[in-house]
């Protein structure tokens, strides 16, 4: 039987160094083909051309670089730009560009869906299939950097952020999310600043211990309610590790680093979790916690009972909150393709009502 090839494209430096070590290699190989990969975007062993020819011959017959298939690419009257992308075994995944003036941010899918079912979010309301390999997470910034460097000359190196903020739980595939993260960060590869790579977990503590331990990128909270009651209702999650626990990890996250803070991600959701009250009741479980707040306008899905909050509503929420912490209101963006946050659905393989609906999208695109 044939053994199957290995994606290079999903080593990190470790990984590598491994890899090439195995085959009798010197670890700086790692670097070469780091920079070949990621830097240059060379998916071709035989245009790395500081390798020797015998070593390009191996990796032919055993490596593969490989990302998944660009589906259905789009961009919104905004600038924003959504690709959806294939992967080899026909799930779907999505991944979004959000431009501004002072930077360009990515936000990228750890999973095929996700399993934790937030009351309010249209990824959790399609189901689970499964965690990306670190080749799929990755790819999708090799993707993006590539395209959007093609698109009017404007986005040469637009990507200046990473967020995973898009399809899946990042905690719950920590095991491939980290090699992933290395590379965003890593020189040789895409060389992101720490503090611009942001992971965010609806709060899977034992996880955010580990992603602690092991690298120091951001962290964002789902929070989205102020009290326990709530939460379990809209972030189920919070049943198995509840607020108290919740906030103490957070205060405790970066006490090496006493410049940094956790972002809080509060989803705005009309007479459900917006009014004066449940700001004060934020600004008490927040207590010591260096934190800042990210409220953001609800985007409505189809079928969903919830509805966005009024601006004024909004704008009172953040009053209350302003004088101790750090608050913005973001910007909604992408509305018009389905790329706003909360509105990233892929395709979970198997849901057909998905499937039929992007053909359909495509074909209007291709009239
Ligand atoms: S909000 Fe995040 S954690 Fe909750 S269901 Fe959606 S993708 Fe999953």
């Amino acid at each position: 039987m044939e053994t199957a090839k290995v994606n290079l494209l999903g080593l990190d430096r470790k990984g590598l160094q491994s890899f090439f070590t195995t085959l009798g290699e010197k670890p700086y190989r790692a670097d070469q083909v780091l920079k070949w990969i990621h830097f240059n975007g060379v998916t071709d062993f035989n245009a790395m051309t500081n390798l020797s020819k015998t070593l390009r011959l191996q990796l032919i017959e055993i490596a593969e670089i490989t990302t998944p298939h660009i589906l259905f690419e789009k961009q919104a009257s905004d600038g924003t730009y959504k690709f959806l992308l294939q992967l080899k075994d026909g799930n779907c995944i999505e991944t979004v560009f959000i431009p501004e003036k002072t930077r360009g941010t990515l936000c990228i899918s750890s999973q095929v869906g996700c399993i934790l079912n937030c009351d309010f979010c249209s990824t959790g309301k399609q189901g689970f299939n499964r965690n990306l390999s670190t080749a799929e997470i990755i790819s999708q910034l090799w993707i993006a950097v590539r395209k959007l460097s093609l698109l009017d000359g404007q986005h040469d190196h637009a990507v200046t952020n990473v967020v995973m903020m898009g399809m899946g739980e990042p905690l719950l595939n920590l095991d491939n999310v980290l090699p992933a993260l290395n590379l965003m960060l890593d020189d040789c590869a895409y060389g992101l600043s720490k503090y611009r790579v942001t992971v965010s977990t609806a709060g899977v503590i034992p996880a955010m211990q580990q992603l602690r331990e092991h690298t120091d990128v951001a962290l964002a909270v789902s929070l989205h309610a102020p009290n326990d009651e709530l939460r379990n209702e809209i972030v189920p999650l919070n049943k198995k590790y509840p607020l108290k626990e919740l906030m103490s990890v957070c205060r405790d996250y970066f006490k090496n680093e006493p410049r940094r803070s956790v972002t809080m991600e509060y989803v705005m959701l009309a007479g459900v979790n917006d009014t004066p009250m449940h700001a004060k009741q934020l600004l008490k479980i927040l207590k010591d916690v260096p934190a800042k707040l990210n409220l953001i306008p609800f985007n409505p899905f189809p079928h969903t009972t919830y509805k966005r909050s009024s601006d004024t509503a909004i704008q009172q929420f953040k009053e209350i909150l302003q004088d101790k912490f750090h608050t913005t209101v973001r910007k909604t963006r992408g509305e018009d393709i389905d790329a706003a946050c909360g509105q990233l659905v892929g395709e979970v393989k198997d849901k057909t009502r998905r499937k039929e609906r992007y053909l359909r999208e495509i074909n209007t695109d291709a009239q």
